[in-house]
């Protein structure tokens, strides 16, 4: 393929120079039944699972990308997509050298990840309508700021980023853009994977975690220019999607009408749940929501939550972080749970 970016902007030099581990399945990958398979130390027994999986995951890459028209080239998969944000993170940034930008009140996992990886992060908070501070943010940013993580719908306060602003920080952000979608499907906006071509910094993050109720699987996704997922292929465990979440994710995949009524369950539970919440006296703001959970202000979020917890509730005290002052989260669940929670905070005094 014809280089067309500038790599070296974006990836250390010592990965952009190395050569990837080459597995077994990866010199040679075949369906061919009669072919004798004695070059991966495997047990010979067939069994489901004595075999290696596909390395590159190419049924369903091949699936995952067409949903986009896509060539599979421009998409890589991870173990979840926390395995996904850490390859991105180490393969553009240098320990003890690079920075990480990171806008609060948002996903954990980002400032986790940086740490891990020695680097520091510079935080610039969303603003009162927990949008991005384009300006600040451009003017905050240098040669070392390597990678903007972007997260919409946000978690925990679940509203879109303004496309607008997300285009002009694509335009003037010189690092990689990672947008993460983990919540998009709950939302009526179309992924910023539809507009990949357009940005070479553009990386989108996606997960089967949420809308598609596969948490235990572990699979995320990363749509790029195939550039940077070639990057990310050779640096990824080999096998790192196993079997059995592949096969999982392929027959998922097939049965897109249950996908989207369950989906349209979880939306109608949404704004249901939204509406009672409303309605508390002790509730004070409930926080529009495109994600499948809700972000409200209470009056009292730990005292809130212990009463919940003592009446078998487990939610989430957001209360702390920037911008989400006695603020609890709330999954959305079966409309069984959410009546038997609103049921149960109504009788809070
Ligand atoms: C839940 C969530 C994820 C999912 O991570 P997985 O590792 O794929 O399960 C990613 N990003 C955000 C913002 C999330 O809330």
């Amino acid at each position: 393929m014809k280089a067309t970016l500038e790599l070296t902007k974006w990836i250390r030099p010592h990965i952009l120079e190395m050569k990837g581990y080459r597995s077994a399945r990866d010199t040679f990958n075949t369906t061919d039944q009669s072919v004798v398979l004695l070059d991966a130390n495997e047990h010979p027994k067939p069994t489901p699972y004595n075999r290696y999986p596909d390395p590159y995951q190419r049924a369903l890459r091949a699936q995952l990308a067409d949903r986009y028209g896509l060539d599979p080239s421009w998409l890589m998969l991870g173990n979840g997509s926390d395995e996904v944000l850490d390859l991105i993170i180490r393969a553009s940034c240098t320990p003890g050298k690079d920075r990480c930008l990171l806008l609060p009140p948002t996903y954990g996992m980002y400032q986790v990840l940086s740490k891990l990886n020695a680097l520091e992060t510079q935080e610039i908070p969303l603003d009162e309508h927990f949008q991005p501070k384009v300006d600040l943010i451009l003017q905050e940013s240098n040669s070392s700021t390597k990678i903007l993580f972007l997260c919409s719908p946000n978690n925990p306060t679940g509203n879109l980023l303004d496309a607008d602003k997300i285009e002009q920080l694509l335009n003037g952000f010189d690092g990689l853009v990672v947008i993460d979608e983990a919540y998009i499907d709950f939302t009526s906006e179309t992924s910023w994977v539809n507009r990949l071509k357009e940005f070479d910094n553009l990386i989108v993050v996606q997960t089967l975690s949420k809308s598609y109720g596969l948490a235990g699987i572990r699979l995320g996704l990363c749509y790029a220019n195939p550039e940077l997922i070639e990057v990310l292929l050779k640096i990824k465990p080999p096998y790192n999607i196993n079997s059995a979440t592949q096969q999982i994710a392929l027959e998922r995949l097939q049965d897109a009408a249950t996908f989207h009524e369950q989906l349209k369950m979880l939306i109608d539970q949404r704004d249901e749940l939204a509406n009672e919440l409303a309605q508390l006296d002790w509730v004070k703001e409930v926080f529009p929501s495109n994600a499948n959970f809700l972000l409200l202000r209470v009056d009292d979020a730990q005292e809130r939550y212990q009463q919940a917890l003592a009446s078998g509730f487990v939610l989430r005290n957001r209360h702390g972080l920037p911008g989400c002052d006695q603020c609890l989260r709330i999954s959305v669940g079966t409309k069984q749970e959410n009546e038997a929670l609103i049921k149960c905070l109504k009788t809070f005094r």
